[in-house]
Order: C-alpha cells, then structure tokens, then sequence
C-alpha cells in the first residue's frame, strides 16, 4: 500500500489549496446554476453537488437524482468549472460518468461499507475511465476501514485518489456536528504522504460560524484543499442549512486564510 500515492495529480499541480464548493444538494436548475455562477466568478475552480444524498432518516430530501446532472453538465459548459458529484452505487457511477461529472466522491456512509465500496470499485474498473475519486472518512473513527476503501479503488485501477476529512459520529451534543480527531488524518498522512488530504470543514463544524476556523487549522495542519458547502440562499437550502454559506462568505472566508508552511 505504500504506492496508494498518485492523486489529482492535475488538480493538485494546479491549486493550492485545492477549493471544492458548492451546495449541499442540486435542488433545482436555478439554485445550482445562480450559485455555481456566483463560485466561478470569485475563482472556485471545482463545483460540488449531490444529486443522490443518503439521508440518516427516511422520509427527507433525498436528492434530485439523475434529473440533477444535466444541471451539472451546464454549469460546466457556462462557467469552465469541474464538477463533483458522491456516488454510492453502481447505477450512480454509471449515470455520473455518462452525464460527464469530472470528479466522483464517496460518502461517509459508504466508505464504511466494504461491499458497497467494493461495488463501486467494480463499476469504475468496467467504465475503463480514470476519473479522479476523494473518499470521505467512514461515520465512525476507523482509520483501517478509510483506507480500505481507498484501497479497494487503486486495485480497480483508479489511481487518482483523494481522501476528505469529514469528521467522526459521536453520540450526544457537543461543539462540533462531527468530531475532528485530527490525529486520525494526520496519521493517514504520515502512512500515505502523497495521497491529497482534503478537509470539509462543513460537515465538521455543522455550523456556519465554524467553517473559516476550521478551514484555517487544517490548513496549518498541510491539507491540501478544503470541500466547503455554498448555497445561494443558505437559509432556505433542503439540507444542511446550518452549515452552508453564500458565494459571497466564502469568498471572504477564503480571502482571509492564511497560507503557511504547514506543520506536517
Ligand atoms: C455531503 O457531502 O453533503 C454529505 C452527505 O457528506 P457526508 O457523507 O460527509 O455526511
Ligand atoms: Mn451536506
């Protein structure tokens, strides 16, 4: 596994820090493109959106589905931007590469489930296409479990990997939607030092005032790049309202990071 190593060797060469945003969800054609217009204006090379979101209960928004990907493929051909889409099936995989998505990434649902990893893995090998994969931490602090399921991906041949620290479930409340546990990716870096770290600060913090903070620790801790959740009218977004942030804070948050050389 010392090889699990060549990633977004692209995106990486040419951004630092590697900025992913966008919202939560793909709600309709107007949000996606109002906010993905705004992003690209300020710089954001590389737009986010779930079109299938696993949701903890039954019963919420989950998702626009394939309907979504058109809207993905416009906001690509108005603003040059990348998109990135998290798949968790086969049939998600297949829909997301045919509707052109640049970039796929794995939930933290799924990257605890070895055989839905396993089923992904297989329907990129089929698709024969080497698109870069980000694979979010499982729910539960498992450092073995997130590195299997980037394994199970580099021996389907998908060598452009990322992983994404999104912090870890814990029962009851507490500061933070999802604990840190920095030390966790911290290890998996010293384990797979050229593996590109990406830290999504809003699924951490779960709370709008929490993302410039924590964007900053992680990047004085040598992340890589950052996955932050923008919505055009946060207020009135189907998910995660809390946490996400106009184009407009996250220019000024990203505007006032400060880029030092990282500690490890
Ligand atoms: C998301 O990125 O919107 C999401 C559902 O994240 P996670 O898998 O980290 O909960
Ligand atoms: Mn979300």
């Amino acid at each position: 596994m010392t090889d699990l190593q060549s990633i977004l060797p692209e995106e990486k060469g040419g951004m630092h820090p590697i900025i992913i945003a966008g919202p939560c969800s793909a709600e309709t054609e107007e949000q996606v493109l109002s906010t993905a217009r705004e992003l690209a204006r300020n710089g954001v090379k590389i737009f986010r959106a779930g079109i299938w979101k696993p949701r903890t209960k039954p019963g919420g928004f989950e998702g626009v589905g394939r309907e979504g990907l058109p809207w993905l493929a416009k906001v690509k051909e108005e603003t040059g931007m990348l998109t990135a889409t998290e798949v968790a099936t086969r049939q998600h995989v297949e829909d997301a590469l045919a509707a052109g998505v640049d970039i796929l990434w794995i939930g933290a649902r799924t990257s605890a489930n070895p055989f839905a990893m396993q089923e992904i893995a297989d329907a990129l090998q089929e698709a024969g296409k080497d698109v870069p994969v980000l694979v979010k931490n499982p729910v539960n602090p498992d450092l073995e479990l997130w590195i299997g399921a980037l394994q199970r991906l580099y021996n389907a041949g998908i060598h452009r990997l990322g992983a994404i620290h999104r912090g870890f479930s814990a029962y009851g409340k507490h500061l933070y939607r999802n604990m840190p546990q920095w030390h966790i990716p911290i290890e998996l870096r010293r384990r797979f030092p050229n593996l590109t770290l990406v830290c999504d600060p809003s699924h951490i913090g779960g709370k709008r005032e929490l993302v410039a903070p924590l964007s900053q620790q992680a990047l004085d801790m040598g992340f890589d790049g950052l996955i932050i959740e923008s919505h055009c009218d946060p207020d009135c977004a189907w998910s995660d309202k809390a946490q996400q942030v106009t184009p407009e804070v996250l220019n000024f948050i990203l505007n006032t990071l400060v880029l030092r050389d990282a500690t490890v």
